[in-house]
């Protein structure tokens, strides 16, 4: 039996509102998205009246996740700041005008308040979150972070992977899976398994034009569900592939996923550089610890002879990394294998794992871990 819009909004019109009228009279609803029983809408309040309408849509929530046949309520709190208010002067680093997501409000902080860490709880089971993000689009970042994940799974620890990249979410081609993640007991979505890492993606609930409608308002509270709501068990290290770009949505997911620490990628070419080096200010900005630079495409590997040519002038970001003081992890090769392997579904790491990628990927993931030993060992 197939749920309704008319379903949600009846069981919404049990919900009290702040306001003392049902939340579906008091007029702060979006439009109300309901595909395969999957249910999608904002409640859209001053910032001054934030934190009064948090529980309110933790209730709405609860409501929606009762009715029979829905296996995902996604409700974001989305708080519009008035331009020039005091709210929008007293925290700088949020965008104006911009979202609140709901975990935001759980967590009011005062203003330039320091570490993000400080704001936002840690995920129970899981050492490390880091995020993998670039300045733009197309350079590599999922390949990278999915081959990532693999080379520190091969250094023995447990890895999770969730796919953030709410735009183009590209985990699902990557990985090959197309199944439905199921819900335990408690109503937590369980992650895929593939590869022996533990995977989530937006691709897994919406198909990729709906995935268009999360734009705004609803990118952070998707992002804080698949972190909160997901099943992810005990983790050393999850992996999270960030939307691409330096935009407000990835600034408020920097600030607010309790990231230990952020990896760049970039292609060698001078316009991707200024392009990482927006993503450098963006994580300083939000205080998040940038782990290193990755330079993806560094070199062109011939598949046939393996001679190397450095075609984009190859070696760009590891001044870049020094001249700004951050690490440099390593550089990949453009090579035919890595394109192929990663868009069948095969990752060049699981599936070439004695050859010379894979043990590039391995490489970048030891001084990962290096880094991040400290917080892996503390659990
Ligand atoms: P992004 O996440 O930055 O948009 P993708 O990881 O989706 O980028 O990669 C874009 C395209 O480039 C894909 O077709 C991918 O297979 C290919 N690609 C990524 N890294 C390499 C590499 N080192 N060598 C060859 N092809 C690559």
């Amino acid at each position: 039996m197939s749920v309704t819009q008319q379903q949600v909004l009846d069981s919404l019109a049990r919900v009290m509102s702040p306001r003392g009228v049902a939340l579906t009279s008091a007029n702060v609803l979006s439009a109300i998205t309901v595909t395969d029983g999957k249910v999608f809408f904002s409640i859209n309040v001053d910032a001054a009246e934030a934190r009064a309408w948090e529980g309110v849509r933790a209730q709405a929530e609860q409501a929606v996740r009762a009715i029979p046949g829905v296996s995902v309520a996604m409700i974001a709190l989305t708080a519009e700041r008035k331009a020039g208010g005091a709210a929008a002067a007293a925290a700088p680093a949020r965008p104006a005008g911009g979202v609140q997501p709901a975990a935001a409000h759980r967590h009011p902080h005062p203003p330039g308040a320091a570490s993000p860490m400080a704001r936002q709880a840690e995920i129970p089971g899981v050492s490390a979150v880091i995020a993998v993000a670039s300045g733009k689009g197309g350079v590599g970042k999922s390949t990278t972070a999915l081959n990532l994940a693999l080379g520190l799974r091969d250094l023995g620890l447990r890895v999770g992977l969730l796919d953030a990249d709410i735009y183009g979410p590209s985990v699902p081609r990557l990985t090959g899976i197309s199944d439905k993640p199921q819900l335990n007991d408690d109503k937590k979505m369980i992650p895929i398994q593939r590869f022996g890492l533990s995977i989530m993606s937006i691709g897994f609930l919406v198909e990729e034009e709906t995935a268009m409608i999360w734009r705004g308002p609803m990118v952070m509270s998707a992002i804080t569900q698949m972190l909160r709501d997901v099943a992810w068990g005990t983790l050393d290290v999850l992996v999270v592939d960030m939307p691409p770009g330096t935009g407000d949505a990835q600034l408020t997911l920097a600030q607010n996923v309790p990231l230990k620490g952020a990896i760049i990628i970039s292609t060698p070419q001078d316009l991707s550089l200024i392009d990482a080096r927006r993503g450098l200010a963006m994580f300083k900005k939000v205080n998040v610890p940038v782990l290193g630079i990755v330079e993806n495409m560094s070199y062109f590997q011939c598949p046939h002879c393996g001679t190397r040519s450095d075609i984009f002038g190859h070696g760009g970001a590891r001044h870049e990394a020094e001249r700004l003081g951050v690490p440099f992890l390593g550089e990949i090769p453009l090579h035919m294998a890595i394109r192929t392997t990663s868009d069948s579904g095969h990752p060049v790491v699981e599936s070439e794992p004695d050859g010379p990628h894979a043990a590039i990927y391995r490489a970048i993931g030891a001084k990962v871990r290096e880094q991040l030993k400290g917080a892996i060992a503390a659990a």
